[in-house]
């Protein structure tokens, strides 16, 4: 399933085209545009974020090869663009919330993509969570373009970003434009630094995530094991010191919580697929830098043998149910 969900979106398999048709009806150049933000990327969070800056009485235009999830978009009041180089011709400010690094690379560089019909002036601020470099790069490409890339990633999952409750890490020059415009999809929104520093202070975030998701479950499967209701359990946690916004917030456990992915299949939320990507991103860091992070190596192949047996598209509080059925083949 973890293939599944980036075969899926895999570059290679691009058609902007596709949406061809559908863009004509509804899209055509004013002068209005200018005032318009561009989204690219309407996915678990894309999806909500687009909406919220509608919410605020925004026009955006936006883009994505999935067309179901444009449809949603138009049906919430969106312009729907037919590549990301309509999205870009007239706006100046744009948002991209893509999976990985090649995703990023392919809508900014590859063909009809950002860079092929960016203004000067533009602001291009993306909220993916992707390797450092890779924001690099598309910094110093947008330079050579006189327009600005920035990095804000973001933190809080699918429910914090229906609500606005995110919060983004950013890095970057023109931070108060960038501010403004993140305000309308999140709470906090806070400067790292220079371009890259927002992803490096988001692999970290995620880092301790990875682990304390897993450190949860393997703490409630235990607990049931001994015969605990799992609810009581979770209770006890959350007013000691294990308490973690694993345990609180998002509770691995079905039936613990309502309105979070374990309590709906493991379905929505941060795909295991992506929690994966993301403790790679941080290995990938800390083999260069040589710093010791084994509690993190270790996550990062759990997460990646959850992806190889089909927990992939599952949200990656799925660890529970991982070690559930590892639990039943003693
Ligand atoms: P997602 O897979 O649900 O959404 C990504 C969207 O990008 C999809 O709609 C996909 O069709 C689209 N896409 C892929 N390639 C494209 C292309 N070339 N052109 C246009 N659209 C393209 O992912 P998500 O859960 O929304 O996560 C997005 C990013 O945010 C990831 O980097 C993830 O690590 C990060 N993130 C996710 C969560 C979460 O809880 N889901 C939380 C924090 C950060």
């Amino acid at each position: 399933a973890g293939r599944v969900a980036f075969s899926k979106i895999n570059p290679s398999s691009l058609q902007f085209s596709r949406l061809g048709s559908q863009a004509a009806r509804t899209f055509s150049v004013s002068s209005s545009r200018q005032d318009a933000i561009g989204f690219i990327g309407l996915g678990n969070m894309g999806g909500h974020m687009a909406n919220n800056l509608i919410k605020n009485g925004k026009d955006i235009i936006v883009f994505d090869v999935v067309k179901e999830n444009v449809s949603n978009a138009v049906k919430n009041g969106a312009k729907a663009a037919a590549s990301p180089a309509e999205v870009v011709s007239g706006v100046k400010q744009v948002v991209t919330m893509l999976p990985a690094s090649q995703h990023v690379r392919e809508v900014y560089t590859g063909k009809n993509g950002v860079f092929s019909a960016v203004q000067s002036g533009t602001l291009l601020i993306d909220s993916s969570t992707i390797d450092t470099s890779v924001s690099q790069e598309m910094e110093q490409i947008a330079k050579g373009k006189n327009a600005t890339f920035m990095d804000a990633p973001v933190s809080g999952g699918v429910n914090a970003a229906r609500d606005a409750l995110l919060t983004f890490m950013v890095g970057g020059d023109k931070f108060e434009e960038a501010e403004s415009i993140l305000k309308m999809m999140g709470k906090n929104v806070v400067h790292c630094g220079g371009v890259g520093t927002g992803q490096a202070a988001k692999i970290c975030n995620n880092m301790l995530l990875g682990i304390s998701m897993i450190g949860t479950a393997e703490t409630m499967n235990l607990g049931m094991r001994l015969g605990l209701d799992p609810k009581l359990l979770a209770k006890i946690l959350n007013m000691s010191s294990g308490r973690c916004w694993s345990s609180e917030v998002y509770n691995p456990c079905p039936g613990v919580l309502d309105g979070v992915p374990s309590s709906n299949q493991y379905k929505g939320g941060f795909g295991t697929a992506l929690m994966t990507k993301d403790l790679g991103l941080a290995q990938n860091a800390a083999t260069s830098t040589q710093c010791p992070t084994p509690m993190g190596s270790l996550a990062h192949q759990i997460y990646r043998v959850m992806t190889q047996s089909g927990y992939g598209g599952k949200d990656f509080s799925s660890a529970f149910q991982f070690l559930r059925e590892q639990d039943k083949k003693e």
